[in-house]
């Protein structure tokens, strides 16, 4: 039964961004049209479900392009890759269909103009996430990742009159200025980038946190732990107010003791996951008698994105056959 003291207040916009979503249509699709295996290098969005269940239908993830049979289908992720993974492709046989985000795009092209324009580029971002990887791939004589405010205060630059700064999508937006902020301080000639890299999902479900996080005894976000956008929404709660913060990748790892002297349960999911595990992680609540839900709602989100443009021929091509 529900209890009136207890409520849930449920963030808006959470879950699916538009980059996810063509990713994975991206991969069902290409099942559809070439048939299994379709291989893809690496998760194709950082969620565990996703994964698994693209397995189940046919898609087989690796590491690296040496593990795909030469003239075999491979689809990129989400995060992109560097310029070296569409050649070694190439030189394989691959039929690749790019599912890079285009918002990741983005980064990567203002990073060849700025490298051709002759500047030294600090990226900053995590050094082992794979966006990183592939945007720093783009230019690597010229990228210097910096990580935090600590190693912004540190950074060794060879010209600091011809220096930018860009940045991973999904960073926290307020650790990422605490960096750039360091980074200003040091050099006064530091460029910011064009327009702002950090996508507007990870800031739209950063907001929706923060627009409720005060009020909250326990913020629950829904994601796998290898999703940058997902952590950063557990320091986000807690940074605004929120009492506690768990990230889980589904109801099963949500803990009894977490709830002992709780009224209010926030409930958020980072930008890979499937709205089924929040709405799991809901009824889990439900039955503790938290069944009262009120959505925070900060944002209308209608971006969507086209598939890959591989992708549109091969369905246009296999549709006209069959005509
Ligand atoms: Fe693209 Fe942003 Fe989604 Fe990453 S979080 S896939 S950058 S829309």
């Amino acid at each position: 039964m529900d209890n009136p003291t207890k409520k849930i207040l449920l963030a808006s916009p959470r879950g699916y961004c538009a980059g996810v979503d063509r990713a994975v249509v991206t991969v069902e699709k290409a099942l559809e049209l070439y048939g299994p295996p379709v291989y893809v290098r690496k998760e194709i969005v950082h969620n565990k479900y996703v994964v698994q269940d693209l397995q189940g239908r046919g898609a087989i993830f690796v590491d690296e392009l040496d593990e795909v049979p030469e003239g075999s289908t491979v689809v990129f992720s989400a995060h992109g890759v560097a310029p070296s993974v569409h050649v070694e492709a190439a030189e394989r046989y691959l039929k690749a269909i790019d599912a890079t985000c285009p918002l990741v795009t983005k980064v990567h092209a203002e990073v060849k103009r700025f490298a051709n324009e002759g500047f030294q580029i600090l990226l900053v971002g995590h050094n082992d996430h794979e966006e990183v990887v592939g945007t720093a791939g783009e230019a690597p004589d010229v990228i210097t990742v910096v990580q935090d405010a600590n190693e912004a205060a540190t950074v060794e630059v060879a010209d600091s009159s011809k220096l930018i700064w860009l940045s991973q999508t999904t960073l926290s937006v307020d650790e990422a200025m605490a960096t750039v902020d360091v980074l200003k301080s040091r050099f006064p000639n530091l460029l910011s980038p064009p327009s702002d890299d950090i996508c507007y999902a990870t800031q739209n479900r950063q907001l929706a946190v923060k627009a409720m996080a005060e009020q909250c005894d326990v913020v629950i976000v829904v994601g796998s732990v290898n999703s940058s956008n997902s952590v950063r929404l557990v320091e986000v709660a807690l940074d605004a107010g929120a009492k506690n913060s768990y990230r889980v990748d589904d109801a099963s790892e949500l803990q009894e003791e977490w709830f002992t002297a709780t009224s209010t349960v926030g409930v958020t999911s980072g930008a890979s996951v499937p709205e089924q595990l929040v709405e799991e992680v809901l009824a889990w609540l439900a039955a503790r008698g938290y069944g009262s839900v009120e959505v925070v709602k900060t944002a209308e989100e209608t971006l969507i994105f086209s598939l890959p443009p591989e992708l549109r021929r091969d369905i246009k091509a296999a549709q006209q056959a069959k005509a």
